[in-house]
């Protein structure tokens, strides 16, 4: 009857539910001791300056081995981490070890990294940054520190406060995932961000998006009278590529030039210059 496929219905559902809480749980057990295991490793992907056409800069991005699971992509484990806090400490792990990576490179090539809001909320965010600096010996002004929309959002005094901190040491600061959040014009005011980095959803549907087109054109606008380092993220093809060029963008990235690479790899492709 239709009253007991009902209930069926209901009872498939909670065995998913259950399934996906378990798997949820098994993570955060599992996450305890992934730091420890060093079974976290950043691959890093460049930033090309499309003027001189070699790598500016390479953003740290996290990954995780998973001895059973194998790699697991940030997406699906770093919003865990921020659930349960561990991120503060992933975090100045990576610190560490993408400025003590960068310090190997050329002059000319910054290093990345990207910030979760979670680690504003922790006391020690800055001390964190200058112990990293200094421990490597990297230059500040090669460090820059990627946020979101999400970390003026919440706590907004105190994290601007903490920004103006983080760029007294030195570093660069920019707005990752530009356009995508509530207000992101808004916050251009609030922060003199070093740089602005474009979504990669406003690059998907070019050349063709009529839309996205108008968006990129008045970003780059934007960029440019405020000062600021105009990247665009995502660039997959050569089509998209000469629009960014023609719109007067500073740097891409994407898997046009290159995907996410290893330490290793990532020094080669330094080492070799011009992409
Ligand atoms: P994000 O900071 O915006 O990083 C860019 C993401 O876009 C990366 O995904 C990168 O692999 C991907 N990407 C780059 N070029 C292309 C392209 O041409 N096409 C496509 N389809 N994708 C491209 P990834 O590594 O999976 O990281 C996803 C997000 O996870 C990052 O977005 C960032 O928000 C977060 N994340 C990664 N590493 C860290 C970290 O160390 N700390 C924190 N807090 N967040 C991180
Ligand atoms: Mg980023
Ligand atoms: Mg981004
Ligand atoms: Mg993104």
């Amino acid at each position: 009857s239709a009253k007991s496929s009902g209930r069926g219905t209901y009872r498939l559902f909670d065995v998913a539910m259950h399934a996906q809480l378990q798997a949820h749980q098994q993570m955060k057990v599992a996450m305890r001791d992934a730091l420890a295991n060093r079974e976290f490793e950043l691959h890093y992907q460049p930033l090309v300056n499309l003027e001189s056409r070699c790598v500016s800069c390479c953003e740290a991005l996290l990954r995780w081995r998973h001895p059973q699971r194998g790699m697991i992509a940030p997406s699906e484990f770093i919003p865990i981490a921020e659930e349960t806090g561990a991120i503060v400490l992933i975090g100045e792990w990576l610190l560490d070890e993408a400025c003590r990576q960068a310090a190997r490179w050329p002059e000319r090539v910054s290093v990345a990294v990207n910030l979760s809001p979670v680690q504003f909320k922790h006391r020690n965010l800055v001390g964190a940054v200058a112990n990293a600096l200094s421990s490597s010996h990297l230059d500040p002004a090669r460090l820059q520190l990627e946020i979101t929309e999400t970390v003026l959002l919440d706590e907004s005094e105190h994290n601007l406060e903490l920004l103006q901190d983080l760029r007294r040491l030195g570093v660069k600061i920019a707005m990752d995932d530009f356009g995508t959040g509530y207000s992101s014009l808004g916050y251009l005011r609030s922060f003199p961000f070093d740089k602005i980095k474009v979504d990669q959803a406003f690059v998907r549907d070019l050349p063709h998006g009529r839309e996205s087109l108008a968006i990129v054109k008045a970003v780059a606008g934007l960029g440019q009278s405020l000062g600021m380092t105009t990247t665009v993220e995502g660039v997959e093809t050569e089509d998209q590529l000469a629009i960014v060029n023609s719109e007067g963008f500073d740097e891409v990235q994407g898997y046009l030039f290159s995907r996410p690479l290893p330490a290793a790899e990532i020094s080669r492709l330094i080492a070799d210059g011009v992409l």
